[in-house]
């Protein structure tokens, strides 16, 4: 891509097909071939090298070409000098933690987040290693300040946050956090770097789950962590030499390719997104839609100033009615898919029940059970249809 620049800054889509990609050498193939290998030929004299670096290519787990073009190609979306992908967005997320905590420190996060970010947070960190966290409602900015300790060192959001789809200030909060000397990162999933740039707001580490929205297709599993390189640094010589939670050349390769579609393929989902929130608003058995681009969501006005083109693909919602019937409603869905994971080409849902251990971090209206609900690439009236049929199968229209 250096090779094609005219010294200016090429548009997201641009950079989405061609950055991290270039011919091969080899072959004179227009595409980077997936390179397989977990092992590079050692110099003459090896002696001095660092088998804990990560500066040379070496050993898969210490950095391979399609992980370093991929890494690439992100760091040009998010906006950033550097970025580490690693086997999953979990691995991600602990890579942040494992890397810049210790015994004794603080952490503010998001109230509701993805689980595992509760569970590494409020169990495994704090029980094992002494690390205390307060869960607030970022999006109540004067909760975060009052949560902030002097032993504050890192500061976790996600906005849109999953499921409960509530929006956070970036910018707000990255000045709290600063001012406080502790580190933000901005788990980015739900939005993507299409629709959000936090790195532009302010965060110092911007999170992707790349098996959602950055890969989209079901395919494959990975994450990655962006952000200045003297942090990005740190996490890979943590995380993925160290711990060992390297990508696949395969995976990174599956997930190169996804991404270069990713303008077209959020455009697509936040259009189909918003269609189906209005849709679901006007029907009277549905109790409640949580999507950001809806006037009526609580985090409207801030979503509108720090996402861009548009809100995603993701909200969720709930029936006008008891557990049993929501699991009924799913069972007739034709094109929509019951699962776990989001950001696929297709429609997912899932039903999260009453019982869910963490209601009660939810706001109200999620305390009788609701959908998280991904919005595939399927041709909108499929869905908006396939909502309808249902509802009628339970009698909710
Ligand atoms: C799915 C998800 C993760 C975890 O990513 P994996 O690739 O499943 O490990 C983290 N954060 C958010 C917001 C997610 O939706």
């Amino acid at each position: 891509m250096s090779e094609r620049s005219y010294g200016r800054e090429f548009g997201f889509m641009t950079r989405a097909v061609h950055t991290g990609n270039d011919v091969d050498k080899d072959t004179g193939a227009i595409k980077r071939p997936i390179t397989m290998g977990n092992s590079y030929e050692l110099p003459y004299d090896p002696s001095d090298i660092n088998w804990s670096s990560a500066e040379k290519a070496l050993y898969t787990r210490n950095g391979g070409v399609n992980q370093n073009y991929l890494q690439e190609k992100l760091a040009a979306l998010a906006g950033t000098e550097d970025c580490v992908v690693l086997a999953s967005g979990v691995a991600a997320l602990s890579g942040i933690f494992f890397t810049f905590l210790k015994s004794g420190d603080h952490v503010v996060c998001s109230n509701v987040t993805y689980i595992a970010v509760y569970r590494l947070l409020t169990d495994q960190l704090k029980t094992k290693y002494g690390i205390d966290t307060t869960l607030v409602d970022s999006s109540d900015l004067e909760a975060v300040k009052a949560a902030i300790r002097p032993n504050t060192k890192l500061v976790h959001i996600e906005t849109p946050g999953n499921p409960a789809m509530t929006i956070s200030d970036i910018r707000e909060i990255a000045a709290i956090a600063h001012s406080a000397g502790a580190l933000f990162s901005v788990d980015n999933t739900f939005a993507s770097p299409y629709h959000q740039r936090p790195a532009e707001l302010g965060a110092d580490l911007t999170v992707e789950s790349l098996t959602k929205y950055i890969n989209g297709h079901g395919d494959a599993m990975g994450g990655a962590v962006m952000g200045a390189k003297e942090l990005i640094d740190r996490i890979r010589a943590d995380a993925m030499v160290n711990q060992g939670g390297c990508i696949s050349p395969f995976n990174a390769w599956l997930i190169m390719r996804g991404a270069v579609t990713l303008p077209l393929r959020m455009r697509q989902h936040s259009e189909s997104a918003l269609a189906i929130a209005h849709f679901l608003e006007g029907l009277p058995s549905i109790r409640f839609v949580a999507y950001p681009g809806l006037a009526s969501h609580k985090g409207h006005r801030i979503a509108s100033a720090q996402m861009q083109k548009g809100f995603s693909g993701m909200m969720s919602f709930g029936l006008d009615a008891d557990a049993d019937t929501h699991n009924r409603f799913v069972s007739h869905l034709k094109v929509i898919t019951s699962a776990v994971s989001l950001g696929h080409d297709e429609s997912l849902i899932v039903f999260l029940g009453p019982d869910d251990e963490r209601q009660y971090l939810y706001p109200e209206e999620f305390h009788r059970g609701f959908f998280r609900f991904s919005v595939g690439l399927e041709d909108v009236e499929d869905i908006i249809h396939d909502i309808q049929q249902a509802l009628q199968q339970v009698g909710l229209l």
